[in-house]
């Protein structure tokens, strides 16, 4: 693992070494010396340099690079795909699943070259005009997750570049393989020098010399809450335009008229997806009280028969670290002894040998834990859920909407009345009815409250790498009228 700094891949000069375990087996993958500060100022460095030319390239340009580095994923996706199973512990469908998404995401941003269109606005006399620009903002830095390490990168990637900025990434320390990966596709594509850099290394260690850089102009940054907060404090310093996507704790909810089997198929998926690790997880189960108990039964009964182990045909994959595991195995506890019954999951689950070191859980569906019991409140990010009966509209709403987190949210019924209410009363930035996620490339991905700033997608999301700047003109130097008293003096 090399770091990319001004068109060069250099080996990173912190003075440690960061260990990467393999979430299938616990064994240890391989270790790399991280990014130091020094990087990473040579990295901006590097970034701030490369503006100039790159920016005043037309987006057409850019766009051309865009296709050749999708291309070149594509030819060889195999590869990235062994990648995401390996260092993320992903199940093959959920690997392939991830390298579409990654494709796609490049291929609609390369879509938006001439597309980019600013304004000319009246002025105050027939002969004056407002110019206003779309122009780029600068030095991008972009902090990546590990839970959809590649498509989080191309999301950040692509729309940076089309737009005329450089970018600095910084990919999650758990999983730099696939972003190392991805550059050198840039690269390859023809990346002219110190337009695209990467600094991997501990974001405790290396973060805040990123964000609080006087030439950094934009974070975007998708990752947890607490490091969304920890970046606006230390972003402040430079005034950089944020782009947060943090936490999310979707409610599921499910009425009394849905389609159930349409209902239960899509909860597997919105539980179980990359192992309950995604910020649009299915993390509240609200079942209406009439089929709450057959429908909470019924999903238990699935989830107890959820294969785990061998990738090739397993159901779920495992949780990324130790850490992750621990977490999860402290909330499920938590909830029973706050007087949650388990109706499925047990600690340890019985692995083949092989896996047996690995980080994996048996998912557990749990009922009887209160809407203020951590299970409800705070990010479980693992296979874990809490259900809970409703017997009212405004029941099902108060409780939906009861959360610091106002991301993803789903909604099971035939009621018409019941969706475009729940359409406009449930507050959060996305709401699936009657139909599974992930956003697509063509949506606004934002949240409400706590899940973070701005968003990502749709042309809302590239208008956010983009700064509306005004150039006032006047043709008619005769009619120019200075609005001083010192006019006559000249
Ligand atoms: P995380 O711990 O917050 O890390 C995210 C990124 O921030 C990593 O690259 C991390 O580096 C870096 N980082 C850590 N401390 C930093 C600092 N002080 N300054 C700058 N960067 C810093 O989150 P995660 O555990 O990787 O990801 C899981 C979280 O992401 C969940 O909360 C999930 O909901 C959220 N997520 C949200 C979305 C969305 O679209 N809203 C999508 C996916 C995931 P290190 O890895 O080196 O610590």
């Amino acid at each position: 693992m090399k770091m990319y700094i001004g068109g060069k891949w250099v080996e990173g000069s912190s003075s440690g070494r960061i260990s990467k375990y393999s979430p299938v087996d616990g064994k240890l993958m391989y270790s790399f010396k991280g990014a130091s500060k020094d990087d990473v100022k040579a990295a901006i460095g590097a970034a701030e340099s490369a503006f100039d030319g790159w920016s005043r390239k037309t987006s057409a340009e850019r766009s051309k690079l865009l296709y050749r580095a999708k291309e070149l994923i594509e030819r060889d996706r195999a590869a990235l795909e062994h990648i995401l199973a390996s260092e993320n512990g992903k199940i093959p469908i959920e690997a392939k699943e991830e390298v579409d998404g990654t494709i796609d995401q490049i291929q609609y941003y390369a879509e938006f070259a001439r597309k980019i269109t600013g304004d000319i606005v009246e002025g105050e006399s027939p002969s004056r005009k407002i110019m206003q620009y779309l122009v780029p903002r600068g030095v991008v830095a972009a902090i990546t997750p590990w839970n959809f390490p590649a498509a989080m990168v191309a999301r950040k990637l692509a729309p940076a570049l089309l737009t005329g900025n450089t970018v600095v990434l910084k990919p999650s320390s758990d999983t730099p393989g696939s972003a190392e990966w991805i550059v050198k596709k840039f690269e390859r594509a023809g990346v002219p020098k110190g337009v695209l850099n990467m600094v991997a290394g501990k974001g405790s260690e290396i973060g805040d010399a990123i964000v609080s850089d006087r030439r950094v102009s934009l974070v975007t940054m998708t990752g947890s809450t607490s490091t969304g907060q920890r970046i606006m404090e230390k972003a402040s310093s430079n005034m950089a335009k944020l782009v947060l996507e943090l936490g999310g704790k979707a409610p599921f909810m499910v009425w009394k008229d849905a389609d159930i089997g349409n209902a239960m198929r899509t909860l597997l998926w919105a539980k179980y997806w990359n192992a309950g690790q995604s910020c649009i997880a299915a993390e509240r189960l609200y079942v209406h009280e009439d089929i709450y108990d057959s429908f909470v039964k019924r999903f238990a009964a699935i989830t107890k028969r959820l294969r785990l182990g061998n990738p090739r045909n397993a159901d779920m994959g495992p949780l990324i670290n130790s850490g992750a595991l621990a977490n999860l195995k402290e909330t499920i506890s938590e909830a029973i002894e706050g007087g949650g019954k388990l109706l499925a999951g047990e600690e340890r689950p019985n692995m083949p040998q092989a896996y047996s070191s690995g980080y994996y859980i048996r998912p557990a569906v749990i009922t009887g834990a209160g809407q203020k019991s951590r299970l409800f409140q705070e990010e479980v990010f693992g296979p874990a859920i809490g259900a809970l009966s409703v017997s009212s509209k405004e029941e099902l709403f108060e409780k939906a909407n009861d959360s610091r987190y106002g991301l993803a949210s789903y909604l099971f019924t035939k009621d018409l009345a019941l969706a475009q209410e729940a359409s406009e009363r449930i507050r959060f930035g996305e709401l699936y009815i009657n139909m599974p996620g992930p956003e697509a490339s063509q949506g606004y991905h934002t949240g409400f409250r706590m899940t973070g700033q701005a968003g990502e997608g749709s042309v809302h999301g590239i208008r956010e790498y983009l700064k509306l700047k005004n150039v006032y003109v006047e043709y008619d130097s005769g009619r120019t009228s200075i609005p001083t008293v010192r006019k006559n003096l000249a």
